[in-house]
Parts: structure tokens; C-alpha cells; sequence
């Protein structure tokens, strides 16, 4: 395929990648989305392997059928849950990618550019495996710390400040030497500069606490976007440096925008919890008071028999449950009841951005009753039930008024302002941050305690019989 007609098709493919993330934009065209992002998809890698940069059809053909298969593999067997690790380590093989095209292309005998372009080809190399040690190994201390391998607690070094800031000035001493070097480009300053990096990749995320790692796991992605789009330019490939701007930018727009709705400052977060008292052990949050009243499931169908308003709030747990599907079949016995229940769903809630909304798609629960947090908060108060599913951090008080909480600051769903909350959960364990919550122990709150699916489909039995009989 002639070197014209494999640029048309990367621009195809580009256009259509813009408009696939347009699509994920909102809900109802995000299958739109996804399937245009696969039509771009395939047509860069068809432009690529016809196309004339290809040596050798036996190394493509036995490497796309090895990364294939695995990536099919993984694919058809991951759960759902473990879908926020798989993403992590997905942008971990970016990063890593970009380091070792950036090695390739220093130690290729082939590569003669001469002149200013070498030294802008340098510069590129520099930057584009700096970017990418980074991503790789902060996102692989990011997937063990989803995965729980590694605690969630925020590592906090004496001067750790001025470490990553003299870890930066040494590479940037480094690329300095590497860039204005006579002659062939020396590997040594790369060498330890990738050392360094992934150093400081290592030290960036060990540094973010729990509550944070939303956050970090958007600032990854956009890391990762940078990463290609930097192999992008080492290899003069006009696709890859389209695709990994579009990927950099949406991921630090989504970064900034899971910041605002956690109110956390950006800049602290990328900086690795820049603010956080360092050498002190994080906060843990007020112990709280109380009493813990527990509910049944046939008195939890009782109350929902009788709400006119109720609120579902889902979070990790329903995901651990794979409670959707009961949950739907409650929410539709209800709403033919005549009640009016609404979702609500915190940006943080669950392990991905947009997981609850990905899970209450595919139980087909219908769009205009998924409602984003600013949209349904202040409706608490004239609700008569508040059933929290599975959820935990995105519903502690704490958030709002104990300055000792580490999670102090994050806007949160005041379920405990519904007449009745009811929340369905395992036992008295905390959730990611890792925090007590005294909503718990409030006046208004009855716990349901059991797996989300067991108990939700035993409410869902309650209710059936209970409108069995009645009608009977
Ligand atoms: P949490 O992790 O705060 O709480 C989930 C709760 O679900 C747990 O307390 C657990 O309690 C309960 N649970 C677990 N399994 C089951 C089950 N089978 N049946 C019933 N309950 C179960 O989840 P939230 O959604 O409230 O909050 C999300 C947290 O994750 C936030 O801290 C957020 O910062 C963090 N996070 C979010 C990311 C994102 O992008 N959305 C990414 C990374 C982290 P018990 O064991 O007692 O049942």
C-alpha cells in the first residue's frame, strides 16, 4: 500500500476516534462510541500492516497473534470487579512501550538524522521515555494497590518533595547531556534517567492515599496517551501521535474533573499528595458512636412496599455482587407500583470511572432514572427510603464534617437525610479509603446485613409475595 494511501487511512482513523470519544460522552451513544473507536482501530492497524514501514510479515502476523490471544483471554475473563486493575497494567504495557521504542531508536544503526532534526529526534527520545518509565511503573504500583497487593495507605517519606523534585532535575541534567552530545547519541544518560523515572513513578503513587486513586488512575491513562503520542513522534508516525494527544487529554480533563468532584486540588494529587503532612501517619477519621440497628429483608420489602420516593445508591459492593440484575427486577416491581425510584450515583462510586453506570446498562435499567450526584442530592429530604447498595466511602458523613477524615472535603450522597436508609452490606467493614463511617450508627439507618445478591434477592421474593397475596 503506497505511503499516500496509508496516511488517508490514519487520518480516517483519527477522525473516527474523535468521534468515538464524542460518543462516550453520554450514555445513550456510548455504544455509537465504542464501535467507532473499533472501526478506527481496525483500520490503522490494515493501514499499518500494508503499509511500507513492514519488514517482516512473519514477526507482525506471529506477534498480533500472541498479543491477540491474550488480550482475548484476558478479556473474556476478567470480572468486572477486576476491571480498574486490568485497565492499570494496560497502561503500564504503554509506558513500557514507550521506553523500549525509545532505546530502539537511539541504539538503531538504520536512524541518520543530521542536524537540528537530530536534535529535536533527541529531545523526543528523552522526553518520550521519561513520560513513559513513569506510567510504567506508577501504573504498576497502581494495579497493586486495586488488586490489594500493596496497602492503600498513602506512603509518606521524610522530604519526598525534594526527592521527586531532585529525581526531575537529574533526568532533566541528563536529557541536557543526552540531547547536546557529539556525535553518535549516548545510551548511559538514558539509562539511568529510565532508572530514576520509574523511581519516581514508583514514589508518585505510593504517595497517593486510597480515596485518591480515582484520580490517579485518570492521571495514568492521560500519562499513558503522552507516552504513545511521544513514540508517536520518534517513529514519525502521524496516527500514533493523533491517538495518544486525544488519550493524554481526555484522561487529564477526566482527571481534572474527578478532582472537582472529590474537591481535591489537581496539582496535589499529580504531585503525589502534595500537602499531605509528610513523615506523619494519614488520618484514620473519628471513631464513631452509636448504635448499629440491623433489618431483615422481609421488614426491608416492608418499607419499600410502603415508600412513595425511593433513592438506590450502588457502589463497589453491588459490583462484587453482581447485584444489578435484582436490583432492576426490585426497581421495576416498584415503579409498577407507582412508586418513584431514581438512582444516584457518586463519580467515584465503585473502582472505574463510570463503573455503576456500565453495570446499570447492562441490566438494562432505563437512562432518565440514573442520575449524577449534583442532580439528586438535595432530594433526600423528601425521600422516603435511601437503600445503599454495596456502598460505603461515597456515603460517610465523615466527609463533610470530621477534619480528621482522610476522605474531609470529598462531596458525598446525604443518604442519612432520606425519612429512612437503609444500608445492605456484608458487616461493619470499611470500604476503600479505609475509613469508619458514622452513618452507620445514625438514628434513620437500619443495616441489612448479607451478600447484595443473596439479599436482594430475597427482598424481591418478599415483594412478589407480599403483591402475589394482595392482589390475591
Ligand atoms: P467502598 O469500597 O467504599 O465500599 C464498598 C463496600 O461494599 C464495602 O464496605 C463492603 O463492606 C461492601 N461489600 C463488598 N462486597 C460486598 C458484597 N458482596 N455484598 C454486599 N456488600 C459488599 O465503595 P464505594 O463505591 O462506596 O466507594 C468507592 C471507593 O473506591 C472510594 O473510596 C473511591 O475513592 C475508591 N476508588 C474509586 C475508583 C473509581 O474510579 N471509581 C478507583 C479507585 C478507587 P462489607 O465488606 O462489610 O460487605
Amino acid at each position: 500500500m503506497p505511503e499516500t494511501v496509508v496516511t488517508v487511512a490514519y487520518l480516517i482513523a483519527g477522525v473516527l476516534f474523535i468521534f468515538s470519544l464524542g460518543g462516550l460522552a453520554a450514555q445513550e451513544s456510548a455504544r455509537r462510541g465504542n464501535l467507532l473507536g473499533i472501526a478506527g482501530m481496525a483500520i490503522a492497524i490494515v493501514a499499518t500492516m500494508l503499509g511500507p514501514g513492514v519488514t517482516s510479515y512473519t514477526v507482525l502476523i506471529a506477534m498480533l497473534a500472541i498479543g491477540g490471544a491474550i488480550g482475548a483471554a484476558l478479556a473474556a475473563r476478567v470480572q468486572m470487579t477486576a476491571m480498574p486493575q486490568l485497565v492499570a497494567l494496560l497502561h503500564s504495557f504503554v509506558g513500557a512501550a514507550a521506553v523500549l521504542v525509545g532505546f530502539a531508536v537511539t541504539l538503531d544503526p538504520g536512524m541518520h538524522v543530521e542536524g537540528t532534526g537530530a536534535l529535536i529526534h533527541r529531545a523526543e527520545t528523552f522526553i518520550g521515555i521519561f513520560v513513559g518509565a513513569i506510567t510504567f511503573t506508577g501504573s504498576v504500583i497502581a494495579y497493586g494497590k486495586l488488586q490489594g497487593i500493596i496497602r492503600s495507605k498513602p506512603l509518606l517519606l521524610p522530604a519526598r518533595h525534594l526527592l521527586n523534585l531532585a529525581a526531575v532535575g537529574v533526568c532533566v541534567a541528563l536529557g541536557l547531556l543526552f540531547v547536546a552530545a557529539d556525535g553518535a547519541a549516548p545510551v548511559w544518560p538514558l539509562i539511568i534517567q529510565t532508572v530514576l523515572a520509574c523511581l519516581l513513578g514508583i514514589h508518585l503513587v505510593m504517595g497517593i492515599g486510597g480515596a485518591d486513586m480515582p484520580v490517579v488512575v485518570s492521571m495514568l491513562n492521560s500519562y499513558s496517551g503522552w507516552a504513545a503520542a511521544a513514540a508517536g513522534f520518534m517513529l514519525s508516525n502521524n496516527l500514533l501521535i493523533i491517538t495518544g494527544a486525544l488519550v493524554g487529554s481526555s484522561g487529564a480533563i477526566l482527571s481534572y474533573i474527578m478532582c472537582a468532584a472529590m474537591n481535591r486540588s489537581f496539582l496535589s494529587v499529580i504531585l503525589g499528595g502534595f500537602g499531605a503532612e509528610e513523615g506523619v501517619a494519614p488520618a484514620a477519621g473519628a471513631i464513631p458512636a452509636g448504635e448499629v440497628r440491623s433489618i431483615t429483608a422481609a421488614e426491608t420489602a416492608e418499607l419499600l412496599l410502603n415508600a412513595r420516593r425511593v433513592i438506590v445508591i450502588p457502589g463497589y459492593g453491588m459490583a462484587v455482587a453482581q447485584a444489578q440484575y435484582p436490583v432492576f427486577d426490585v426497581t421495576k416491581l416498584l415503579r409498577e407500583r407507582g412508586a418513584d425510584v431514581r438512582f444516584a450515583i457518586h463519580p467515584v462510586a465503585g473502582r472505574l470511572p463510570g463503573h455503576m453506570n456500565v453495570l446499570l446498562a447492562e441490566a438494562r435499567v432505563p437512562y432518565d432514572i440514573v442520575m449524577e450526584m449534583e442532580e439528586i442530592n438535595h432530594d433526600f429530604p423528601e425521600t422516603d427510603v435511601a437503600i445503599v447498595i454495596g456502598a460505603n466511602d461515597i456515603v460517610n458523613p465523615g466527609a463533610l464534617d470530621d477534619p480528621s477524615s482522610p476522605i474531609f472535603g470529598m462531596p458525598i450522597l446525604e443518604v442519612w437525610k432520606a425519612k429512612t436508609c437503609i444500608v445492605l452490606k456484608r458487616g461493619m467493614a470499611s470500604g476503600y479509603a479505609g475509613v469508619e463511617n458514622p452513618l452507620f450508627y445514625k438514628d434513620n439507618t437500619q443495616m441489612l446485613f448479607g451478600d447484595a445478591r443473596k439479599m436482594i434477592d430475597a427482598v424481591l421474593a418478599e415483594l412478589r409475595q407480599n403483591t402475589l397475596s394482595k392482589s390475591a
